[in-house]
């Protein structure tokens, strides 16, 4: 990183510490800017780097509520509001026992250029709780949410900010979410959320809206290379929405899906994986993968997380990272080269460690950052908002082919722009530098 791009590195390590993956994100971002400061000072006069990695607004805030037994738990809740220049805040929300300040702000800084990538127009942010749903009742969980929203109601609306779902956060949560903002506001906002159901106001394909956009993205990768998913063996991790959704196109598009995890391990399963039967586990019993492995019988085998090895020692062409950031390291990447791994498009935010990516460019393989190839999730959020706001619904076949114009559409983006500043066939140079202008346009144009 050059002038004035490190000292704008040291400040943003200065004035947020400990947020070890706001750091990351933001030095992956301004490590590709290098080009774009020599193009373009008029950025630099307007300080657009130093503003765009401070959030226009962060809302923590006490979240109270009530267990089955009685008792009185407290968890935070988190809203990072951080760039509006395109559109609202868009960018979901994230239960988890790890989320803190800092997985808010990466996650929120990534979605600014990733929503700018789709050419919708929203602006990026992203919030959630340290809550743990797992083991929670429905009960407990929809009271939480109410609680959760009961906060969350004052600082959202349909052309503010506008939260969808990420990791613990599906449709049963939004549901909750979005039936007490409804009670507190007395409006049938149906913009206010997206990732509804279909009956009140959701969109066809935005369950599986990630994981299919980030097979198509990663079949553009292929096709550039002369290549396809047809006989391609093909390792997901994770077994959420993204993952189970990436598999399904992954498989229609003539690929073997081998592999697929959850906190507790791996499953492996060399017939291919049964999605019907991993979509009843994960989906409606809410249970791990080894129950898939026990019921599948015969070709699946379940790998415990205590075992040592992890999903990316299973031999694959094509891997699709779909559980969560810093998944993938430098060694797991090293096993993905020597077995001929050709191409990782990344399902999940920032699965990838520093590492690995450095990894996968000295071996010649192909590799698609988050913000490009899983920006289908939200792309279709978008879509959702439009069909809200004309009070419309789409076909499944209509919502699924914009869809696949959108990743087309940005793949394009990405090559041209590597081209033009001079890294040709690198996403990731592509997507942040794309990204990255059309945001600071858009706020040159505002002024400051
Ligand atoms: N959580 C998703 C993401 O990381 C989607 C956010 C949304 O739909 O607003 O992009």
């Amino acid at each position: 990183m050059n002038e004035p791009l490190q000292p704008i590195f040291d400040e943003v390590l200065a004035r947020n510490p400990g947020e070890t993956e706001f750091h990351q994100a933001t030095r992956e971002l301004l490590e590709s800017l290098d080009p774009v400061v020599r193009h373009h000072p008029e950025y630099a006069d307007a300080a657009i780097i130093r503003r765009v990695c401070e959030p226009e607004r962060q809302i923590i805030f006490r979240v109270p509520w009530v267990d089955d037994e009685g008792r009185v738990q407290l968890n935070r809740g988190f809203r990072v509001e951080f760039n509006s220049a395109l559109g609202p805040y868009k960018g979901g929300l994230r239960f988890h026992p790890t989320v803190y300040l800092g997985i808010i702000k990466f996650l929120g800084f990534e979605q600014i250029f990733k929503n700018a990538l789709t050419g919708m127009p929203i602006g990026g942010g992203k919030g959630g709780s340290d809550f743990d749903p797992k083991g929670r009742s429905d009960a407990e969980v929809m009271r939480f949410c109410q609680s959760f929203m009961t906060e969350l109601y004052r600082h959202i609306g349909e052309h503010t900010d506008v939260p969808a779902g990420d990791i613990g956060v599906g449709g049963r949560e939004i549901g909750y979410m979005f039936g007490q903002y409804k009670r507190i506001t007395n409006r049938y906002e149906s913009g206010v959320l997206t990732g509804k159901g279909i009956s009140w106001g959701g969109s066809l394909v935005r369950t599986e809206a990630t994981g299919y956009g980030t097979v198509f993205f990663a079949n553009e990768v292929l096709k550039s290379r002369g290549s396809s998913f047809d006989g391609r063996t093909v390792v997901v991790s994770g077994s959420g929405n993204v993952a189970i959704y990436a598999a399904e196109k992954a498989t229609q598009l003539g690929a073997k899906v081998v592999a697929c995890s959850d906190s507790s391990g791996y499953v492996v399963d060399e017939a291919g994986l049964d999605l019907a039967l991993l979509k009843d586990v994960k989906e409606n019993r809410r249970e791990r993968v080894s129950t898939y492995a026990e019921e599948r019988g015969g070709s699946a085998r379940f790998v415990a997380v205590d075992s040592g090895s992890s999903v990316w020692d299973v031999p694959c062409d094509i891997a699709l990272p779909c559980a969560t950031q810093n998944e993938l390291d430098g060694k797991h990447a090293l096993t993905l080269a020597r077995n001929g791994c050709a191409v990782v498009a990344e399902g999940a935010n920032m699965p990838c460690t520093p590492d690995a990516v450095q990894v996968f460019t000295g071996a010649g393989i192909a590799f698609a950052p988050g913000k490009a190839a899983n920006a289908g999730g939200v792309a279709t959020s978008a879509l959702e908002m439009q069909q809200n706001a004309s009070r419309n619904s789409w076909s499944f076949d209509h919502t699924e082919d914009r869809l696949h114009d959108i990743m087309t559409g940005i793949h394009a983006r990405c090559l041209e722009t590597a081209d033009a500043y001079g890294t040709p066939g690198n996403y990731v140079a592509g997507a942040n530098i794309a990204g990255f202008i059309k945001v600071a346009d858009a706020m040159l144009a505002l002024g400051v």
